[in-house]
């Protein structure tokens, strides 16, 4: 393809320093559909440089103190918040999410990462045990593990990688990274600021290219004893095979296929506008987000008339746009492939009450191209119907009624996927009752996405395996060991 205008280049960051790769893939602008950067293609050759760089890192590294390491996390978390608009601005343009999005959910949190890791690898106790008629004490001891693998995807780029960086680097292990292929420019960006915050050569390093070579050749590297991932429950199957011959840990955040569940007696002014976001924020490209809405019947007809209403009011267009709700999807690819989901409900019987196929979309001249779609509103959508079982990963929501709470239950959890529920009432004994039952990860009740880090993180089923928070990424990212003293 021919690049008009100069693009950015990306380099790998191994051993404290960028190197360049002897190939590259290009990176596309989701909101202009123009390449502006160039992501260095690497294989089993640069893993393996950046793996041996974090093997030598690793002796210094896993005996500093918890606070010298905290230390240097919060030190990187404030040059990190110090140049937040920057990297709003380019997580924007590189993810397609909205300015506003990234300014205040993405970096954010970041940041955020860092600190919490800083402070919560303070704070860890292990366990002891006395066995008095044997004359014996027994303790937990807990040490880092060595170099993690950290592969991550492009949907909250800056925030997800960071997730596992900072409790990886926090517990004393040292990291090989490989960010998702579309989104690689603010891990480089972060990667800039490693030395100034303190952090010594070879304990962060990231190599960049795609999940067939690079993450494939992180994968199977025997020196890397840990993999966290987080992507489709399908690249998920693939690593756990290519990994099983050497026993990796693998922690594994994947796909969903969210409900919400909304009783007859919820609070709709609360209700509708959270669940628009949850639908919708992002461009529906969040594993939480939900993409099944059950109604109780009681309230369907008004629930779907505010709901549509509401929706039509999303703003779609250019990301860098403060005003706009709705940014562009990730490729072209995506974009279709939602797209084909609305097709297939239609063709299935089911009623488009808004968005793709329904309303026109006008965007500004100079993002004809970029990969757009409205927020999308489908009612009478059968239960096996793949817009019901699969991930959509896209701004469309299913809308469905519903009669009793056992049944809602058994729908709820009647697809493969387990990763986050809401639930809509103002009756609490119900809301225990369901949340109790249902098959999910997180089941957040008259609320969505309110997160306290300290607390288990992630999936059930085909959601993954494994959890992340504060004591959970700290029992991943070390090894413990049982010693029994005898006096
Ligand atoms: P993906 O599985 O295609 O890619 C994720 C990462 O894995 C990328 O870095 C990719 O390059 C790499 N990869 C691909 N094939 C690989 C292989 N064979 N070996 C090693 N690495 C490989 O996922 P995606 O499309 O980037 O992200 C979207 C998916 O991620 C959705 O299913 C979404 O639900 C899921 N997700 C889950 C969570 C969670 O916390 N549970 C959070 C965000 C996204």
């Amino acid at each position: 393809m021919a690049h008009s205008k100069a693009l950015l280049v990306l380099e790998n960051f191994i051993d404290g320093k960028f190197v360049p790769c002897s190939s590259y893939i290009d990176s596309y602008n989701p909101s202009t559909g123009d390449v502006y950067c160039r992501v260095p293609d690497s294989g089993k050759e640069e893993v393996e440089a950046a793996v041996k760089a974090a093997r030598n890192a690793f002796p210094i590294w896993s005996s500093k103190s918890p606070l010298e390491r905290s230390q240097i996390l919060n030190k990187l978390a404030d040059l990190i918040e110090h140049d937040l608009e920057a990297f709003a601005q380019a997580e924007s343009k590189d993810q397609g999410k909205t300015i506003m999005f990234a300014r205040t959910v993405d970096i954010p949190r970041a940041v955020h990462n860092f600190r919490f890791f800083a402070s919560s690898i303070l704070h860890h106790t292990t366990e002891c045990t006395e066995m008095a008629t044997m004359g014996c004490v027994h303790y937990t001891s807990r040490a880092p593990v060595g170099v993690a693998g950290l592969i991550s995807p492009w949907n909250l780029p800056l925030y997800l990688l960071t997730w596992k960086i900072a409790p990886a680097i926090a517990c004393g292990n040292t990291v090989v990274a490989k960010p998702s292929e579309m989104t690689s420019v603010t891990a480089w960006m972060m990667c800039k600021l490693l030395e100034k915050a303190g952090v010594p050569h070879g304990v962060v390093n990231v190599v960049f290219g795609t999940g067939a070579k690079a993450g494939e050749a992180l994968v199977c590297h025997p020196d890397v004893p840990l993999i966290s991932f987080t992507g489709s429950t399908l690249t998920a199957q693939r690593i756990t095979e290519k990994s099983a011959p050497h026993c990796k840990r693998l922690s594994l955040e994947l796909g969903g296929k969210n409900p919400a569940i909304v009783f007859d007696d919820a609070d709709l002014t609360q209700c509708i506008p959270t669940t628009l976001r949850s639908s919708f924020a992002n461009q529906g490209e969040i594993c939480l987000c939900t993409s099944r809405i059950f109604v109780q019947r009681g309230i369907y007809s008004e629930f779907l008339k505010r709901f549509v209403a509401e929706a039509k009011k999303w703003k779609v267009g250019n990301p860098s746009d403060p005003t706009v709700d709705v940014g562009a999807l990730i490729s072209k690819e995506h974009l279709e492939k939602v797209r084909s989901y609305v097709k297939k409900a239609q063709a299935e019987g089911a009623r488009v009450l808004c968005g793709e196929g329904v309303d026109s979309l006008a965007l500004p001249t100079g993002n004809q191209k970029g990969y757009f779609m409205l927020p999308t509103v489908i009612a009478e959508v059968k239960d096996e119907s793949c817009c019901m079982q699969e991930e959509i990963f896209g701004p469309v929501t299913c809308v469905v009624a519903f009669d009793t709470e056992e049944e809602v239950i058994e729908r709820a959890n009647s697809v493969k996927y387990g990763l986050a529920a809401t639930v809509w009432s103002s009756n609490v004994g119900r809301v225990h009752r369901v949340a109790q039952r249902l098959q999910s990860g997180l089941v957040w009740t008259n609320c969505w996405l309110v997160r306290d880090l300290n607390l288990p993180f992630g999936g059930m089923k085909a959601s993954g395996i494994g959890r992340e928070g504060a004591k959970d990424s700290y029992e991943f990212f070390t090894e413990v060991k049982t010693i029994t003293i005898k006096h």
